[in-house]
C-alpha cells in the first residue's frame, strides 16, 4: 500500500468512526488486544490517536471500542472482520463456477432441549419455519440432522433500468458496522451517509416506497461455504416476480477492491446466495418432552455434488 494512500484510508475510516456519537461506544478494549484481536499494531495506533480515534484513558490504560476497531479493520483491509468480507466476496466469486446441476447444503443439528430423558429423542421442526418451504427443501438426513438445499441461480439476474435510481442511491452509502442503537436510525443515514445491512434494507424500503416499487425487507443466511453469515437484504418485485437485491453490499465490496465490478454489478440479483429464513425459526422441539424447544445449530455449508445423469 502506498504511503499517501495508506494515510487517506486512516484518514476516511476516522471521519467515518466520529459520524458515531461517543453515547454508543463501549470502551473495552486494551491496546494490547488491538493488536491480538484486531491486527491494529503500535505505529498504526500512533496514527490513528494523532488523528482523534475516540478512546477512554491515558497512555497504557487506554481503551477503544470493539466496533471501532473492526472498522478500522474494514477500512485498511486488516483482521478478522476483513476476512469475513474476503469470504463473502470469494462465494461470489465461486458461485459462478458452480456449474449448472450443483449447489448449497446448509447443514442444520438438533440437540435436544432437555437432554438426559427416558427414550430416544423425536425432532420435530417448528411448523413455522417449514410452512413456506418446498417439500424437499428441508430434509431429514439421519436424527437430529438436517440439510436446507438452496439450488444455485441458473442464470445471472440482472435488475433492469427502472430501479437503476434504487440502486445507485445504495451504492452511495459507506458501509459501517453501527451500535445496535443505530441499526434502525433512516436519520443517521440520512445525515452521514453511513449504513450497515440492517439499515441499509431500511432505507432501500423506504426508498421503494418513494420511487413506486414493490419491495420487502429480508433476512437470513448469505451462504459462503464453509460458514454462513447472517445477512439482511430487501427483494424487489419485477416482471419476473421477486428477487433479491443487495446493491449496498456489492457496492461496498466493489469499492473495498474485493470484489469485481464486471461480475457483480450492483445491479445484479443475489438468488441463489441467500436464504430468507427467520433467526427465531430455526427450533426444535423434541417430542419426547415436549414443550421445550431448543435452537437448531448451523453446522456450516458445503456444496451438492452434482447429479449423476442417467445413462
Ligand atoms: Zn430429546
Amino acid at each position: 500500500m502506498h504511503a499517501t494512500d495508506g494515510s487517506t484510508r486512516v484518514h476516511d475510516v476516522l471521519e467515518h468512526i466520529r459520524m458515531v456519537p461517543d453515547q454508543y461506544r463501549e470502551f473495552t478494549v486494551s491496546a494490547p488486544d488491538l493488536l491480538r484481536l484486531y491486527r491494529i499494531g503500535p505505529p498504526l495506533l500512533d496514527q490513528l490517536l494523532d488523528g482523534g480515534l475516540p478512546h477512554d484513558g491515558s497512555g497504557n490504560d487506554r481503551r477503544f471500542d470493539p466496533l471501532d476497531a473492526e472498522n478500522i479493520g474494514l477500512g485498511l483491509s486488516i483482521g478478522p472482520r476483513w476476512r469475513i468480507m474476503r469470504g463473502w466476496s470469494e462465494s461470489l466469486v465461486r458461485h459462478d463456477h458452480l456449474g449448472t446441476r450443483s449447489g448449497y447444503r446448509v447443514n442444520l443439528t438438533a440437540a435436544c432441549p432437555a437432554p438426559g430423558h427416558h427414550g430416544p429423542c423425536d425432532f420435530a421442526l417448528d411448523p413455522a419455519l417449514t410452512a413456506d418451504l418446498a417439500p424437499d427443501e428441508l430434509c431429514r438426513v439421519e436424527p437430529g440432522s438436517y440439510a436446507w438445499t438452496l439450488a444455485p441461480a441458473r442464470d445471472p439476474f440482472y435488475f433492469p433500468a427502472q430501479f437503476n435510481e434504487l440502486i445507485n442511491a445504495a451504492t452511495k452509502l459507506r458501509f459501517h458496522l453501527l451500535p445496535q442503537e443505530l441499526t434502525s436510525d433512516l436519520e443517521f443515514l440520512r445525515t452521514t451517509g453511513l449504513a450497515d445491512c440492517k439499515l441499509a434494507t431500511a432505507y432501500l424500503v423506504q426508498r421503494s416506497r418513494e420511487l413506486g416499487i414493490n419491495s420487502r425487507p429480508r433476512g437470513g443466511l448469505f451462504v459462503s461455504v464453509p460458514f454462513p453469515v447472517w445477512h439482511g437484504w430487501v427483494e424487489l418485485h419485477t416482471d419476473s416476480g421477486w428477487y433479491p437485491a443487495d446493491p449496498f453490499l456489492l457496492g461496498a465490496l466493489t469499492r473495498w477492491g474485493i470484489t469485481d465490478a464486471a461480475q457483480w454489478p450492483p445491479k445484479r440479483s443475489t438468488h441463489g446466495l441467500v436464504l430468507p429464513v427467520d433467526s427465531s425459526r430455526l427450533r426444535v422441539t423434541c417430542r419426547a418432552v415436549e414443550p421445550a424447544t431448543s435452537r437448531l445449530r448451523i453446522a456450516g455449508v458445503s456444496y451438492l455434488k452434482p447429479h449423476r445423469r442417467p445413462t
